[in-house]
């Protein structure tokens, strides 16, 4: 095997150099807590706040509404359950969808155990929130609306803007998960109304185990870790220093790279979604055609089962994912793509190629010739494929 693909950037991406460069000085010479007197350690809360600072005006927001948190995770579980806890009084009913991420899915079962109502959305074929479907669901007791940015398995980018105005105007908080979004595509608090933000630095070229939520001033929001004084005392524990450095960083360089970047991960995107629909048979592109994230591509394959077809990739050397790392672990097809009404048959069949803008054009063409050699045998082998061709003729 001479060459990797790694063709699963909605997983995780690579530390982009810069920003390890950047950290590496806060483990072995400014490794002091940040919250201590002496100038030495204290140069580090300077540190923080510049992340802050430079995090909060790529959203259009203020630094001190920006928390640090372990990641995209606890910043959903964060945003849901404080939340919950802090307006209950105002009423128990929270609408989000059916493809959102487990972290907020399972958050939602949490809450329904605590006697919270959750309504879940549906999507329609591409993935889209109907806002007719949201205005529908609005109750006098709905606290908040909880609907991601970008979907991390279909691509697929939500009407952001139009929700928050909705949110708005019912007075109800808004939260999106925006760690698939967030470094791919502009996002503006104030214009599309977010209450509540989620992002996380391993989907962003930065380290893992380092994200923020982003609250707006004003909302109501209980402590989530109970301690010290950190993160004006809503999330207690010492400062994760060299991550915040490293997200911070990573932030900047995203900003700074999202125009070249993502117009060729969205030529890269497109001739690959262009060969694959054209070379290969009863297949499908599962997301929204045109409003999708710039690196992600979504099929169906008819008559291959996923997880071979990951297997056979992988022996070529291309990493890529049938669902999200979280869903493969199970059985069951991913509820994204049973959400967008893809039989239990066909969203089997499915593999997600999430890009980097590092590839060119002759990876593309290697994926699409690999691809359609594997489909090849592995609809060979299929009995079900046998009959479809019998039927045919
Ligand atoms: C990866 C991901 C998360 C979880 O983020 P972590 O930093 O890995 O905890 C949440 N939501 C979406 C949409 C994601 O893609």
């Amino acid at each position: 095997m001479e060459k990797l693909l790694y063709l699963d950037n909605a997983a995780t991406t690579k530390t982009a150099p810069e920003v390890l460069e950047a950290m590496i000085p806060y483990f072995t010479e400014c490794y002091g807590n940040p919250s201590s007197v002496y100038g030495f350690a204290a140069k580090n809360k300077d540190a923080i706040t510049r992340q802050r600072e430079t995090i909060a005006k790529v959203l259009g927001a203020n630094a001190n509404e920006i928390y640090f948190t372990a990641g995209g995770s606890e910043a959903d579980n964060w945003a849901l359950k404080a939340t919950a806890e802090a307006y209950q009084d105002k009423g128990k009913h929270i609408i989000t969808t059916k493809i959102e991420h487990h972290a907020i899915l399972h958050t939602g079962e949490y809450l329904e155990k605590k006697g919270f109502e959750i309504t879940y959305l549906e999507v329609d074929e591409n993935g889209m929130v109907r806002l007719e479907d949201l205005k529908a669901a609005i109750r006098p007791d709905t606290i908040l609306i909880s609907v991601m940015y970008a979907n991390n398995e279909i691509g697929t980018i939500e009407p952001i803007k139009e929700i928050g105005s909705i949110a708005k105007e019912h007075g109800i908080l808004f939260h999106t998960d925006a760690v698939q979004a967030f470094g791919q595509v502009p996002i503006n608090v104030d214009e599309c109304n977010i209450d509540m933000l989620s992002a996380s630095g391993h989907k962003l070229n930065g380290p893992k185990g380092i994200g923020f939520l982003y609250i707006r001033k004003g909302v109501k929001i209980r402590s989530f870790v109970h301690g010290g004084a950190q993160e004006r005392r809503r999330r207690a524990g010492t400062e994760n220093v060299p991550g915040i450095i490293g997200l911070g960083t990573a932030v900047e360089r995203a900003v700074r790279t999202m125009e070249e970047r993502t117009k060729k991960e969205i030529e890269l995107r497109d001739y690959l979604i262009g060969r694959v629909l054209e070379e290969i048979p009863y297949t499908k592109l599962n997301g929204d055609p045109k409003k999708r994230l710039p690196n992600n591509a979504n099929f169906s394959f008819r008559f291959v089962e996923g997880e071979s077809l990951l297997i056979m990739l992988d022996m070529k050397g291309i990493c890529a994912s049938s669902g999200s790392a979280c869903t493969s672990g199970s059985l069951d097809p991913s509820h994204v793509l049973l959400a967008i009404g893809l039989p239990h048959e066909i969203a089997h069949g499915s593999l997600r190629i999430t890009l980097n803008e590092e590839f060119e054009k002759e990876d593309m063409d290697y994926v699409v010739d690999t691809l359609k050699e594997i489909v090849a045998n592995l609809r060979n082998m299929s009995p079900l494929y046998e009959d479809f061709v019998k039927k045919q003729k």
